[in-house]
């Protein structure tokens, strides 16, 4: 079979792409021998890089045990160990964990969770969880509703309850005389002042990416919003809510992105890197003073079948033990500096490319017609669908969006596996040298 040939199968869009052969460390061969760097670790997944062989020897041997025993019938040792082993990566006190198949299951999870504690306690007028615009918290119609990016929300509207959001922190577009730390409270602070808005009795949470996403191009918040966040949370009892789905599992140089500030959320969801591709698995991670009242008040009213089951279980063990075994997180910071370095390089060559941001291995420039203003290019040129063909074309992937919400722009993910090393990335910068050397020529820029 080709990938011309028709297909049963539908996703997002007709967008057809050659079908795959193998993976093996950073990179992927199509049926036809072309080798591809995978440049953004899938859709961020892939962090320990595939087809590890020590991950692959687990799932063999918990296959030849049991792939699936349902967890009302029967408890299994690997999601025992893998709760565990997530505890006690968490901040004190966040150490329950309930184990879904996906970053939307484990956002609507959490957003659940949040709920039931809040009825369980006898705050029933608390029901709306207040996020950032833009965000992506997730497809399902309960992440889609804290989900601030329209071409996905608008039409659903009649089916959700569109909750209130505020403007994400993208401080680089700004041109006043704050200081990062002024712009970090100011930011902050919108959230006080739709808190107010809304009435705080009927607040639930807040949720926020602490590194954005796609939706954003790894925007990063001034150091000050963080903390500043997290007050307000307090003052108000509001339960916040960090989505680590893309963050989580080492990509930004800590296991959580929640480190490099020393915030300790309510609730975590993770996905994506927890399970690096092995196995769909994710996890909610609450504080056990929200979990005991809603199993006192009887039960948390919420499951998937495969939740927790033994192979996804032994993978994610296997894989948050190589992230440890091989440092990665620490690979993550070191690799991802330098690869940041190099992208800011590229800035001297290509006026086209406005920002460069991230942290980590969680990196992305964001393309623009006019560097000082941060004009977006017009969205005719289809740049970030252009660019990401230029590099697939010379067996480099990366990973766009055009934004929209608040403001249009196109920018790219370039977020390889965990693994990688300064040979990869020098592969990674002359492949995406030569692919933006190609867009500026066909769109004149
Ligand atoms: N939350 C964030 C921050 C994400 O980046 C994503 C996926 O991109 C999700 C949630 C949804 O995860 P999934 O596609 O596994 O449902």
């Amino acid at each position: 079979m080709t990938a011309r040939e028709p297909s049963h199968l539908f996703y997002q869009s007709r967008l057809r792409r050659p079908l795959v052969d193998r993976a093996e460390g950073v990179y992927i061969w199509d049926v036809d021998g072309k080798r591809y760097l995978d440049g953004s670790s899938g859709a961020m997944v892939a962090n320990i890089g595939h087809s590890n062989a020590r991950v692959l020897e687990t799932m063999r041997r918990q296959m030849e045990k049991a792939t699936f025993a349902y967890r009302l019938h029967f408890e299994n040792e690997p999601a025992e160990r893998l709760a565990a082993k997530t505890a006690s990566l968490m901040p004190e006190g966040i150490d329950r964990v309930f184990f879904v198949s996906g970053g939307s299951e484990a956002v609507e999870s959490a957003i659940k969770l949040a709920r039931q504690y809040a009825v369980a306690t006898g705050q029933d007028s608390r029901w709306k969880v207040i996020s950032r615009m833009p965000s992506y918290h997730g497809s399902t119609l309960g992440a889609l509703a804290v989900t601030g990016y329209d071409p996905l929300t608008a039409p659903f509207l009649p089916m959700m309850r569109e909750m209130p959001k505020i403007a994400a922190p993208r401080a680089y577009l700004d041109r006043d005389n704050l200081s990062p730390h002024e712009r970090g409270l100011k930011y902050a602070d919108l959230l006080r002042d739709k808190i107010l808005e809304e009435g705080a009795e009927t607040v639930l949470a807040f949720i926020m990416e602490p590194v954005g996403g796609a939706s954003t191009g790894a925007l990063v918040a001034p150091d000050s919003y963080y903390g500043r966040i997290r007050e307000i949370c307090d003052e108000f009892g509001i339960l916040l809510i960090y989505d680590e789905v893309m963050t989580g599992a080492g990509r930004t140089g800590r296991f959580l992105a929640a480190e490099h500030w020393g915030i300790t959320p309510d609730l975590i969801a993770l996905s994506k890197g927890f399970a690096a591709g092995y196995a769909p698995l994710g996890a909610m991670v609450a504080h056990n003073r929200l979990v005991e009242p809603v199993l006192d008040a009887g039960g948390f009213q919420h499951g998937y079948t495969y939740a927790g089951n033994p192979l996804a279980c032994a993978a994610g063990l296997a894989v948050l033990e190589e992230i440890e075994r091989e440092d990665l997180c620490g690979n993550a910071e070191r690799m991802g500096s330098a690869l940041k370095e190099r992208l800011e390089l590229l800035m001297k060559r290509f006026p086209f490319i406005g920002d460069v941001r991230g942290k980590g291995l969680l990196l992305a420039f964001e393309l623009v017609s006019d560097r000082e203003t941060m004009t977006p290019l017009p969205a005719a040129q289809n740049a970030y669908l252009k660019l990401v063909d230029e590099a697939y074309s010379r067996g480099l992937i990366i990973y766009s969006r055009r934004t929209r919400g608040g403001r249009e722009g196109d920018h790219f993910m370039v977020c390889p596996p965990l693994i990688v090393t300064r040979e990869h990335l020098d592969e990674i910068v002359d492949k995406l040298t030569d692919s933006l050397a190609a867009l500026a020529a066909s769109l004149g820029l």
